[in-house]
């Protein structure tokens, strides 16, 4: 007998913010494989009955990829309704290709249910809108974090091509990026959004102009949206308020 594995997008943190699909194959798993930026609030959805293995990819630690691949064609080989979690969408940045690939190789079933990634959505929650009329007509979600072997970001075509840039695992490299980026022609005063851990508990939102990114106190992970469009909050009442007669 063979199980199936379902490589489900969590969204960005709030577990408000899953797919119903994703809420109905939790609710209804055997084993649910999570990454680290999965939120509690998520995993308090999996059926209580389900057995939860932690692969936290954090920086340095966590569990190798080749073994992640190992262990879902193993729990499917063993006839498990496999639900695999990861932040955001499965497919930004989250190796889930790799994954959908190895289980295909292995002969498993694999249905993909995709999720809101933190590339859309956290800019959202700090009020920017990733593309904006006469501002911002496209946008570009791109790694600060490259792994070995991997092709090299082109900062310079990027700060050419005028639109919005989102960058995901930059904090840690946020100074050589915006560097590469005031090199490639983007103004000193570019507005950037850094928004940490947005839609959670413990999200922050900081904004400053580029060539101040490296100085400014930015904690991983964020998002960081560099760009006009960073320098909107449409969501802020300003205006409705200075036209209220105090
Ligand atoms: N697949 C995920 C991205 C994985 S890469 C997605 O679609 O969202 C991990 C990076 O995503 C982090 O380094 C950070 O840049 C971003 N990220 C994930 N969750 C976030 C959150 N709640 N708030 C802000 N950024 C987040």
């Amino acid at each position: 007998m063979t199980g199936t594995v379902a490589l489900v997008g969590a969204g960005p943190g709030d577990p408000e913010l899953l797919t119903v699909r994703a809420a109905r194959l939790l609710a209804d798993a055997e084993v649910v494989v999570y990454d680290a930026l999965v939120g509690d609030g998520v995993l308090a959805l999996a059926a209580s009955r389900a057995e939860l293995i932690d692969v936290g990819k954090r920086p340095g630690q966590g569990v190798a990829q080749d073994l992640i691949n190992v262990l879902l064609v193993r729990l499917a080989g063993e006839g498990k309704r496999v639900v695999r979690l990861k932040g955001g969408d499965p497919f930004v940045f989250g190796r889930g290709g790799e994954e959908a690939q190895a289980l295909a190789r292995a002969g498993v079933r694999c249905e993909i249910v995709p999720g809101i990634t933190s590339a859309i959505a956290a800019p959202a929650t700090a009020g920017v809108p990733v593309t904006f009329r006469g501002v911002a007509a496209s946008f570009t979600v791109v790694t600060g974090h490259r792994q070995h072997g991997e092709a090299p970001v082109n900062w310079a075509a990027l700060a050419q091509a005028g639109g919005t840039i989102v960058v995901l695992m930059g904090v840690a490299q946020r100074g050589e990026i915006a560097v590469a980026l005031m090199a490639g022609g983007l103004a000193a005063d570019t507005p950037v959004a850094a928004i940490h851990r947005a839609t959670t508990g413990y999200q922050q939102v900081l904004r400053c102009p580029l060539a101040e990114l490296a100085g400014t106190a930015v904690q991983s992970p964020a998002t960081l949206v560099i760009g006009g469009v960073a320098a909107l909050d449409v969501t802020a009442l300003a205006e409705f308020t200075a036209a209220t007669p105090a």
